[in-house]
């Protein structure tokens, strides 16, 4: 009681706003719980948490990498492995298109890059507000007051949420790019992005010079453990990484 009355009008902002956070991480089934509290704005919170709400526990088998993880991978026979691959992908579609080249960044995306893209990327922010103006509409401007919500009822309204448009983003720990499980291969000229992993360039640059044919025309070439692209978001360049158990045995 003290301690409520001590907080002036700024200062209950914030004390509802971390008791937010705790109901809310109540709702993330583990490990996603951790990842919330990297997620400052409300919008991108609820945004991220429907998410870990509708893969409920099955989400630890898809969960990101730890740190621990991703360095045991580096330059094990299975990371080797995918590199030998990707470099094949790249020579082929050299030789096949003269003058460009792949590029390719990095194998594993680590959850704190996940988190700092999902911080601020446009298509989440737009997702974000219409999230929270929802939410606001469903459950008060108190709403952001947690101990008036029935925490049941707002992971059931989080899993029946549908937003207008899609993210161009997996909430952060749901990518499989989190798991050396996909690849983005974008395309360069001169040194520069020219094709890039940008749903901006996906009609005028892609489809409108045929990126998405030339690079699937590598990939069945010299590609087998790749399987794409995406279609849904639609990615041309996004390619998912699976190698059969045979091909990392013989090694
Ligand atoms: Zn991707």
């Amino acid at each position: 009681m003290l301690a409520l009355l001590a907080v002036g009008l700024a200062g209950k902002a914030v004390a509802d706003s971390v008791s937010l956070d705790a109901m809310l991480t109540k709702l993330a089934p583990p490990p996603s719980g951790q990842a919330l509290s990297h997620i400052p704005d409300p919008g991108r919170k609820l945004l991220a948490l429907r998410s870990y709400v509708r893969y409920g526990a099955k989400i630890a088998d898809r969960w990101s990498w730890t740190k621990e993880q991703i360095k045991a991978f580096d330059g094990s026979p299975e990371h080797q492995a995918l590199l030998a691959e990707i470099a094949a992908v790249s020579k082929h579609f050299r030789a096949a298109n003269p003058g460009y080249e792949i590029y390719v960044h990095g194998t594993v995306r680590s959850l704190d890059e996940q988190l700092a893209n999902w911080n601020k990327n446009d298509s989440v922010r737009e997702g974000a507000e219409e999230i929270l103006a929802a939410y606001k509409a469903a459950f008060g401007e108190d709403g952001l007051e947690p101990a008036k919500i029935d925490v049941q009822r707002l992971a059931a309204w989080l899993r029946d949420f549908k937003p207008s448009k899609r993210a161009s983003l997996a909430a952060p720990g749901l990518t499989l790019h989190g798991r050396a499980s996909a690849i983005d291969f974008q395309v360069m000229k001169d040194g520069r992005i020219y094709a890039g992993a940008n749903s901006k360039q996906l009609e005028s640059v892609w489809r409108a010079e045929g990126w998405d044919r030339r690079l699937k025309a590598s990939m069945e070439a010299v590609g087998p453990s790749f399987f794409g692209p995406l279609t849904d978001p639609d990615e041309p360049w996004h390619y998912d990484y699976a190698p059969s158990p045979a091909a990392t045995a013989s090694n």
